[in-house]
């Protein structure tokens, strides 16, 4: 089958004839990808910023935002049949420890993460488990979804947190109106009956954010902490979900948080600075998201099946993928790049 393949860092990916993967345990999946995210983390790869941290061994198939056809199962899989739709859960996980138990796939301490650790989805053909095939409503097709699995993922994820304490009318204030935040956007609206408030620094940003369900948009023109405050009888909000993490976006994102309020922080570059009598006086809370688990995704499709959350794609052959990465990396991309194969 095709694989396009990380064979050296700092040098161009490579389409190679690579054996399809068989199935070899009793649980494993394999999946006939219909559509493969192209996601910024594909060129730290490249970079060599994550060749330590994951300790794979090169050759390896990259692409780790997966969606397609289930191609063939192992004897104990019962929860997908050949031919199903499916999303893939970014992690093969365990589903023995603690974590796994609690439905906190992302922490799983023994995973396995296609396309940066293993073989990934930039192929006719990837192996994964039961454990992380999502089946999809037949309305949907995994080339449209596939880039959701990851990006979209990390918004959900952070949204339904933060939803999960937001009574109707409180403020949830949404920093940087991006991939990400397009998604947090669509997925408050959807679940929530909070005040959305979009502050970007890009004035489309905020129109489009407008336009699929942001109550309020701000751009950040040196006045959004202030107009903040103003929206918010100058309590502040009770939520402030952080897309950007840089750039001084925490410096303003805690001055927009009211007594008590939740942080979540989600975009990530700068450190936090705030003084520690700060978050005692007022008890605010710092909390950190990683992508999200199995059933955050599940709802994430339940959503998309609905409508109420999608995310716009611009698809390319999978033997275009360096058009693809090239297009990422000059910005020129509208919306996610998904590779076919
Ligand atoms: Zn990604
Ligand atoms: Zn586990």
């Amino acid at each position: 089958m095709r694989a396009v393949q990380v064979t050296g860092y700092h040098r161009n990916l490579q389409l190679n004839d690579v054996p399809e993967p068989k199935i070899t345990g009793p649980l494993d999946v394999v999946v006939r990808i219909g559509g493969a995210g192209v996601c910024r983390t594909d060129l730290h790869i490249l970079e060599g910023q994550w060749a330590e941290k994951s300790g794979v061994l090169l050759p390896y198939t990259i692409g780790h935002e997966n969606a397609g056809w289930v191609h063939a199962i192992g004897d104990a899989v019962t929860n997908v049949a050949v031919g199903d739709k499916v999303i893939l859960h970014p992690l093969i996980t365990c589903g023995l420890c603690r974590a796994c138990r609690s439905g906190d796939d992302v922490h799983c301490e023994a995973s396995a993460f296609p396309g940066i650790d293993t073989d990934g989805g930039y192929a006719d053909y990837l192996r994964t488990t039961a454990r992380s095939v999502v089946r999809i409503d037949d309305g949907l097709e995994p080339a449209d979804v596939a880039a959701l699995a990851d990006a979209g993922l990390t918004a959900y994820h952070a949204a339904a947190k933060a939803a999960r304490a937001l009574r109707p009318g409180a403020v949830c204030v949404l920093i940087g109106a991006g991939g990400l935040g397009h998604i947090g956007i669509q997925v408050l609206k959807a679940i929530s009956a909070a005040t959305l408030v979009v502050v970007d620094r890009n004035q489309a940003a905020v129109d489009l954010a407008v336009e699929i369900g942001a109550d309020h948009g701000i751009v950040a023109d040196g006045t959004q902490v202030e107009q903040v405050r103003a929206l918010t009888g100058r309590h502040g909000a009770e939520a402030v979900i952080d897309f950007v993490g840089e750039g001084g976006a925490t410096a303003d994102g805690i001055e927009m948080l009211r007594r008590a309020g939740n942080y979540y922080v989600v975009g990530y570059g700068e450190n936090l600075d705030v003084p520690t009598i700060d978050v005692i006086s007022t008890e605010i809370n710092f909390i950190g998201n990683l992508v999200g688990s199995y059933n955050d995704l599940q709802d994430l499709m339940e959503l998309a099946a609905r409508g109420k959350v999608a995310l716009h794609t611009t698809k390319y052959p999978l033997e275009e993928f360096q058009q693809a990465l090239d297009d990422l990396d000059r910005g020129l991309v509208r919306g996610r790049a998904i590779l076919i194969p």
